[in-house]
């Protein structure tokens, strides 16, 4: 159990160790492409920026030069407008707030807007007067910019001019985004967080981040969303996946192990409790014939017994216990051959019949002691079968002892010998207490005793059927059992006729 502990606790560890720095592999992951997506989000934003400045500075830079040479010649302005169509409108205001330029109205309505656009771009530039740099600012939903520019006679002008989405859309954006962020996708939000450009559509890609443009755009963001085809994204999905898996077969080969491992152990205790059990028993087995041989031969060597048919009787159970300790003996020594990979058997064609007769003369006494009705049937004209005969006989006393040994008041034995599919079948009958039928298996593993009192209260050491199947399947046979409790059980040992199959020396 300890053991078990021991092999599965450091198991789960490293499972759950396993697990921990996977969740932390994909956090780590996730944060590093979000870092990187920042980054090109930031550089994105910059090179808009700086594509928008530049277009701007120039346009500034063609007013400045105009109103320079020329004072506010709204033909000159008119054609720097025209030369730059990411400019829509431009306003001229003088210090005191005056629109200087455009002085010609499309419509009264324009004529009304234009001239509080006017108004109200003087207040909010406010600041920038004497300052000389740009500055944008966000009027009635309108983005204009304001730049000082300084006229030949008007003096320092603020000038506010307004861009054409379409052509910042196009011209800029467009232009500036289209080699950008490949497996990502780049876009525009605007102040609403709708999106002004993106390369393709947003419909199912999901949102990394946002950033906002430094001056140029105010409000505006630059967002980026993770590709339908993200690439780094499906690579980490298949690393967790790969890992996911490794990690599901290691968990089942820790329960598989912890299972198997399980089962050993309780194999292992169950073994060695069935060892323990197997020495006293057969220690006990030893000790009961040695003490009546004792017993008995002390009381005639005292010279006690005077009648003759007496002693005669004391001659038999001496003999009896003995054969039953050399019977006893013989299998120990026989099972820690087998163990040990030592028994050899030596087959050659034998005859069935007197085997079986030899066999039961041993048993003579016991029988007629204890009572029983015995019937022999040997089939006429059986062949001679290889076996060896030394090995068969020791299994057919082993099955005639438990036949005895596990009878109860009904008194009855059969020993039959025939051919029966092609093989010898040895089989020995009785009327006894029989073996329930889920213990029936189990009987000829080695040390294994029927659990039940009826069972342990007889003397065994639990290897006398373990021998006769060992002998059965040494000569290419097999054992087998018909029982019902307390109706009796018939033991048949079954032999193949012809040699071959048999596994000598096995
Ligand atoms: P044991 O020395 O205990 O008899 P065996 O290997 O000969 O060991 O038999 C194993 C178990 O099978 C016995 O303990 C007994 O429970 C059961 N068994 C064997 N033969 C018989 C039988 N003829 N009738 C009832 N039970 C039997």
């Amino acid at each position: 159990m300890l053991a078990l502990v021991a092999i599965v606790t450091p198991a789960m560890i490293v499972a759950a160790l396993g697990w921990v720095s996977l969740r932390q592999w994909e956090r780590s992951t996730e944060l590093l492409r979000r870092e990187q997506a920042r980054d090109m989000a930031t550089m994105a934003a910059e090179k808009v920026e700086m594509a928008l400045r530049q277009i701007e500075d120039r346009f500034v830079q063609r007013v400045q030069e105009v109103v320079a040479a020329r004072d506010v010649d709204a033909t000159a302005l008119e054609a720097v407008l025209a030369g730059e169509p990411l400019i829509r409108s431009l306003y001229l205001i003088n210090g005191r707030g005056q629109l200087l330029y455009p002085r010609h109205w499309r419509s009264p309505q324009a004529a009304n807007a234009d001239r509080d656009l006017a108004r109200r771009v003087g207040d909010a530039s406010r600041g920038t007067w004497g300052r000389g740099d740009r500055r944008e600012v966000l009027m009635a939903g309108q983005l204009c910019v304001v730049a000082m520019v300084n006229a030949r006679d008007a003096g320092p002008l603020l000038a506010a001019f307004a861009r054409d989405p379409d052509v910042l859309r196009r011209d800029v954006l467009a232009a500036s985004l289209a080699s950008l962020g490949s497996g990502v996708i780049l876009a525009v939000l605007d102040e609403h967080g709708q999106p002004v450009y993106a390369r393709t559509a947003l419909d199912q890609a999901e949102r990394l981040l946002a950033v906002s443009f430094r001056q140029s755009l105010p409000q505006w963001q630059m967002a980026v969303y993770a590709g339908v085809d993200d690439a780094t994204r499906a690579a980490v999905r298949r690393q967790v996946a790969v890992f996911m898996a490794a990690f599901i077969v290691l968990c089942g080969v820790i329960v598989v192990g912890s299972v198997v491992t399980w089962r050993l152990i309780r194999r292992e205790t169950e073994m060695a409790r069935l060892k323990a059990d197997f020495v006293a028993n057969v220690s006990h087995d030893l000790k009961t014939p040695l003490s009546v041989i004792r017993m008995f031969g002390e009381t005639l060597e005292m010279g006690r017994v005077a009648e003759e048919p007496r002693r005669q009787e004391y001659y038999r159970v001496i003999t009896r216990e003995a054969e039953r300790l050399s019977r006893l003996i013989e299998n120990v020594l026989d099972f820690s051959r087998i163990e040990g990979g030592r028994r050899r058997y030596d087959i050659v064609p034998t005859a069935v019949e007197p085997l079986v007769r030899e066999t039961l003369e041993a048993f003579v006494y016991p029988l007629a002691h204890q009572a029983f009705k015995v019937e022999i049937t040997v089939a006429p004209d059986l062949p001679e079968v290889p076996m060896d005969a030394h090995a068969v006989g020791q299994a057919l006393a082993n099955l005639l002892d438990n036949a005895i040994k596990y009878s109860a008041n009904d008194r009855a034995l059969g020993v039959e010998a025939c051919v029966e599919g092609g093989e010898l079948a040895l089989s020995v009958a009785d009327r006894g207490i029989g073996i329930p039928r889920a213990e029936q298996a189990r009987i000829f593993d080695k040390f294994y005793r029927v659990g039940r009192s009826d069972t342990q209260s007889r003397r065994g050491s639990g290897v006398g059927l373990a021998l006769v199947r060992h002998v059965a399947e040494a000569h290419g046979g097999r054992v087998t059992v018909e029982s019902s409790p307390g109706a009796g059980s018939r033991f048949t040992l079954r032999l193949p006729l012809a040699a071959g199959r048999g596994v000598p020396g096995a």
